[in-house]
């Protein structure tokens, strides 16, 4: 059985005003009946406001990336310990939109990571295949040595979360098959055992993330290594993302 607690983590991307606000009351009043963890990873803009407006039951408020360094000559980037400073307890590192429209690379992931855990933070690292990796038999390759190499060497159970999200499902309503997500699961599973040894690796969430909705979570949460999920799209209309962290 699985006894990690799950993690429903919404991705809201560049959407969200002030105005919005409303939809995380509403998220934030119906939540605290759950026994799941929620984090909403909003834009930096309304970090603040979010996160003295929410009653902190089970939900937390997130940002969506940071950089690397705590401070210095890097105009319209936000640090780790800014965003901590904001209200953000959990930032994602390493999404593959930030890996592919901004290039960044494993080594950069890792470095965010670092410096999200040094702020004392959570951080949900993104791994995942293209669509080509994966028709060309690659996605196990691809994941582990994403994962090997982002996975900072001060990562563990309580500081960092693993997102496994195919970039080909991202946004795109397709999925893998439910075999395809519990063997990757799996691999990354017993690849974390590798490195951090096994107590570690039984404890660290794996989320899925990739066109998680309302009519796909049972099956998906039924997969026994998976320990949750990272909700884009369906994150933004709470309804949706109440009915996912509900079947959760
Ligand atoms: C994401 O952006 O991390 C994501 C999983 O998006 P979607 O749920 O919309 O596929």
């Amino acid at each position: 059985m699985n006894l990690r607690k799950h993690l429903i983590a919404g991705n809201w991307k560049m959407n969200g005003t002030l105005g919005s606000i409303n939809e995380i009351l509403k998220i934030d009043k119906l939540c605290s009946d759950y026994e799941v963890d929620i984090a909403l990873c909003v834009p930096n803009t309304i970090i603040s406001k979010a996160n003295e407006t929410i009653s902190h039951n089970n939900l937390i408020i997130g940002a969506q990336n940071c950089h690397y360094k705590e401070s210095g000559a890097y105009t319209g980037d936000v640090s780790a310990k800014m965003l901590k400073d904001a209200g953000a307890k959990i930032i994602i590192a390493g999404h593959s939109e930030r890996r592919q429209i901004y290039k960044e690379t494993n080594e950069i992931v890792n470095k965010k990571a670092t410096s999200i855990i040094n702020s004392d933070l959570q951080t949900i690292i993104c791994i995942g295949e293209t669509e080509e990796e994966k028709n060309m038999g690659l996605t196990k390759k691809i994941v582990c040595t994403q994962l090997e190499n982002s996975m900072p060497s001060i990562s563990d159970e309580n500081n960092t979360v693993v997102a496994y999200e195919p970039i080909w499902a991202i946004g795109t309503g397709k999925i893998p098959s439910l075999k395809e997500i519990e063997v990757v699961h799996k691999v990354l599973r017993s690849l974390i055992s590798e490195i951090k040894g096994i107590e570690t690796a039984n404890k660290m969430k794996i989320l899925y993330g990739g066109s998680v909705k309302p009519n796909n979570a049972k099956d998906i949460f039924d997969i026994d290594d998976v320990d949750g999920a990272l909700v884009g799209g369906a994150s933004l209309k709470s309804e949706d993302f109440m009915d996912i962290i509900n079947i959760c």
